[in-house]
């Protein structure tokens, strides 16, 4: 089936922007908001006017959508970033970028975020030596993160690192792809953070 008729693709489309929610297909020309890069729907090419509130809703949904979580999820990251010493915006954006999924993801051990659940969700991670297997899990500057010895070979980890070339590892992280292993060198700077999303937008939409 196209990957234009896949609804997990009609969310890139819904949001202007590219998702990566599809592992490789996302870093070809198969990927749907290449081909399509306007609004799945009817009026879908009509430039419409948006109100603040609308706008504000598009930055949340842009970024819950993004890291893959439900409205719960998110709603209690932001909570915890609100109720920070930190910026709101910045220890939002910090405590998503933390989470271990993301991580997993972002360091080049599976191809989306959907997948880094899973890895993690069954054992094949530990963190400074030990299994975790809890998703949301918030690492730490210092955390060593690495594939578990007798998942090593899973296909789905291995053709991940064989594609990371296409991916920027942020310099907050450090990945040795050959050992399966990286480390947390700092907590993530706003300018790590590849999504175009405006979080001062989404502090105001749950300011409401
Ligand atoms: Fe689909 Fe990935 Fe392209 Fe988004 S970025 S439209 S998920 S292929």
């Amino acid at each position: 089936m196209s990957c234009i008729n896949d609804s997990v693709c009609k969310l890139c489309r819904r949001e202007n922007t590219k998702l990566f929610l599809k592992g490789d297909r996302c870093y070809t020309d198969k990927c749907a908001f290449e081909r399509r890069p306007y609004p799945p729907g009817q009026h879908g090419q009509q430039r419409l006017k948006f109100s603040e509130f609308a706008l504000q809703l598009r930055e949340k949904q842009k970024a819950k959508r993004y890291y893959g979580l439900s409205e719960k999820q998110f709603h209690k990251i932001f909570v915890s970033a609100d109720r920070s010493k930190e910026i709101t915006g910045n220890a939002l954006l910090n405590g998503l970028e933390m989470r271990l999924d993301n991580v997993v993801y972002t360091m080049g051990f599976a191809n989306s975020r959907r997948e880094a659940r899973q890895i993690v969700g069954h054992k094949h991670i530990l963190v400074n030596g030990k299994i975790v297997n809890i998703p949301s899990y918030a690492v730490k500057k210092g955390d060593v993160v690495e594939v578990a010895e007798k998942s090593r070979q899973m296909n789905k980890v291995l053709s991940a690192v064989q594609a990371v070339s296409r991916r920027q590892i942020p310099a907050w992280l450090e990945v040795d792809h050959g050992a399966l292993k990286g480390s947390v060198k700092d907590s993530p700077k706003r300018e790590d953070v590849s999504l175009p999303v405006e979080e001062n937008m989404i502090v105001e939409y749950y300011s409401r």
